[in-house]
């Protein structure tokens, strides 16, 4: 059964928190029988001031919170003036690409998570912006736009560095892609 059948009050958990977080605040079904929120979030300075707000969308796996696999959070605002270049860190489908789900350091299981969710995402949404003022600009002089802090390759190589700074990864914990199988079904394989 779909997580939020089984769980409503986490599913009106998720709700409350993401109301108090973004304006114009959607819940819905998508076509795939996914729970979804979308909304406005404002990226604002450490003094709180606000630069912009960006649209996004979060898309739930089917089994939330289930080996720790994390919503899906799409970029629905800015996609005609942010481009999705490589070191972007924006999927080709405007996927946000915040971290390798099983380093995110986040327990999807506490009933909370979603605020540290809307951290880490506006934290990258701040690198995000700068990053793409860096890139408007490199394409006018021809240098190469650099990714404001640290980040990870893109990818397995990606995959294999969190699991380096991660430690161990057993056979049977779930895979730090978060694809929500185990990792000796998922990338153990592959790496
Ligand atoms: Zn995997």
């Amino acid at each position: 059964m779909v997580w939020y059948k089984e769980n409503p009050q986490r599913l009106l958990r998720e709700q409350q928190i993401a109301s108090e977080l973004l304006t114009a605040f959607e819940s819905s079904i998508d076509g795939n029988g996914n729970a979804s929120l979308c909304g406005d979030l404002e990226l604002c300075s450490e003094h709180g001031h606000v630069y912009e707000s960006v649209r996004i969308r979060l898309v739930y796996p089917s089994r939330f919170p289930a080996r720790n696999q994390p919503p899906s959070v799409y970029l629905e605002s800015h996609r005609d003036r942010w481009k999705k270049v490589a070191n972007s860190h924006i999927e080709s489908d405007w996927k946000l690409c915040l971290f390798v789900p099983g380093d995110s350091g986040i327990a999807f299981a506490d009933d909370d998570s979603l605020r540290k969710l809307f951290g880490v995402i506006h934290t990258f949404l701040l690198k995000e912006r700068i990053y793409q003022r860096r890139l408007a600009k490199a394409q006018r002089t021809g240098e190469i736009a650099e990714w404001p802090g640290p980040d990870r390759s893109h990818g397995l190589e990606g995959i294999r560095e969190a699991i380096r700074d991660m430690g161990r990864v057993g056979r049977n914990d779930p895979c730090p892609c978060g694809s929500g199988l185990k990792f000796k079904k998922c990338h153990l394989g592959k790496l």
